[in-house]
């Protein structure tokens, strides 16, 4: 199952990861990105790692 990693030292809360994968990627009151699962079924993987690819500071990775 990809597991997702986030880089909050690099987020810049530019929200783009948010826009297609709403129910992945989240803000928080600082404007840092937050997990709202850990792990995305096999399924889900092409849109998660296109919304992780939209991260203009590379923030988002999808790992094995
Ligand atoms: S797109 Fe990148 S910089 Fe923007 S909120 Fe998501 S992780 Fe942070």
């Amino acid at each position: 199952m990809p597991r997702l990693v986030a880089d909050v030292e690099a987020c810049q809360g530019y929200g783009n990861c948010i826009t297609g994968a709403s129910d992945v990627f989240d803000i928080d009151d600082d404007g840092v990105v937050v997990l709202l699962k850990e792990k995305v079924p096999e399924s889900d993987r092409a849109r998660v790692e296109e919304a992780a690819r939209s991260c203009p500071v590379s923030a988002l990775s999808v790992e094995d």
